[in-house]
């Protein structure tokens, strides 16, 4: 049966030339050159002053979390249709994660809800980019300017996307991205933590590595992790980096593809193409099913996978985690938007080795799938 995967990462430029430097010269730690010529190709890309390497981009976020000494009571205001990764730090601190539904065309938060949820407590807004579309980040930047809060910006889904024309990843204190094989830019593992804040930055290295002292090593003045990223990991993400235009590219072209493919196709929510603000970028391709459609993503998602189709269901909105249920954090709390994308959503393949008759197959065995269940 012919298959279609969800992401297959596409290692066609120099990563095996890095790689291999890496062996040649025994430099396969940290301590590698590949590590700050990462850091400061990403450093470029976001127009930052600082970045920050780390071992993937959950941690990253942990990292920025840390640094911005965010903990006991404080609250941060997230999307609740996001990933774990982003609630987690704040849980693991202490701190309250404060949730935002989404909007139902761009999945991202509801920005015009922000202010309202805004306490004495509250410490940061934590925006999160979700599919391929930004954050509208302008009122965030201002709300956040006028109430004296932090921005953490997860970029984790957006390298190489603009907001305004300005880099994502460019916004707030600290911002933050993975390099997770289905993101545009691959380590296997790998994330990124950037600041224009010289402090910042210094908290985020030491977090990064034990907060081992720079006066004298072995000694600690707080308490960090091992999240650093290995030179091996590194020269990966600077081949990735090169070819990351045509990576974007590539996205924009299987995004505008499904979208000729699937525009007469009854029942389906397609992708929003652009705002005002960007255009799509289409990390993912997601389909929401309309509700006159009998069944749901899960169901939709198996007979397609019967297809040899691969594909992934939306994002489990964080107040219906089963873990942040177990601590009362969120009783009571309905985000209806999100509970219905976890329901009705999930992604069709969307990597940037899919050629255009793999996206004509797929839409092929989709549109079987759809009359089947109409049936
Ligand atoms: C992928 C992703 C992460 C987590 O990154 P990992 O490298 O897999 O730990 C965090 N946030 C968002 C929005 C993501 O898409």
């Amino acid at each position: 049966m012919r298959r279609v995967f969800v992401n297959e990462p596409v290692l066609d430029g120099n990563e095996r030339k890095y790689i291999n430097e890496c062996i040649d010269t025994n430099w396969i730690s940290f301590e590698g050159p590949f590590v700050k010529r990462f850091e400061q190709g990403m450093a470029e890309l976001t127009d930052r002053k600082h970045a920050v390497a780390v071992s993937n981009g959950s941690v990253a976020l942990d990292t920025a979390v840390l640094a911005l000494k965010i903990g006991e009571g404080d609250e941060v205001i997230m999307p609740t249709f996001t990933i774990i990764s982003c609630a987690a730090p704040l849980v693991r601190v202490g701190a309250k994660p404060v949730l935002i539904d989404a909007d139902p065309l761009t999945f991202n938060m509801k920005v015009e809800d922000i202010e309202a949820k805004i306490t004495e407590k509250t410490k940061a807004i934590m925006v999160v980019h979700i599919y391929g579309l930004p954050v509208n980040m302008d009122p965030v930047l201002d709300i956040a300017k006028k109430h004296n809060l932090y921005v953490i910006e997860d970029a984790a889904e957006m390298h190489g996307q603009t907001y305004k024309g300005r880099p994502c990843g460019s916004f707030g204190d600290i911002s933050t991205f993975s390099f997770y094989p289905n993101k545009h830019i691959t380590c296997g593992e790998g994330g990124m933590v950037l600041t224009n804040d010289d402090n910042l930055a210094e908290r985020c290295a030491l977090v990064r590595n034990l907060f081992f002292s720079p006066k004298k090593r072995y000694v600690h003045e707080e308490l960090g992790y091992n999240f650093r990223m290995t030179n091996v990991q590194a020269a990966l993400g600077c081949a990735q980096l090169e070819k990351l235009k045509r990576t974007v590219e590539k996205k924009h072209h299987i995004g505008a593809l499904y979208n000729k493919l699937l525009k007469d196709v009854d029942g389906l929510q397609l992708p929003v193409t652009s705002t005002d603000y960007a255009d799509n970028i289409y990390w993912v391709y997601g389909i929401v099913l309309d509700d006159k459609i009998p069944v749901d993503a899960d169901e939709m998602m198996k007979r397609l996978g019967a297809e040899g189709i691969g594909c992934r269901g939306f994002f489990w909105g964080m107040h219906e985690q089963p873990v942040f249920k177990g601590m009362h954090l969120f009783d009571g709390e309905e985000y209806p938007v999100a509970s219905r994308l976890a329901r009705r959503g999930f992604y069709i393949p969307s990597g940037v080795n899919l050629t255009d008759d793999d996206q004509e197959y797929v839409v092929e065995k989709l549109k079987e799938v759809l009359y089947e269940c109409d049936k």
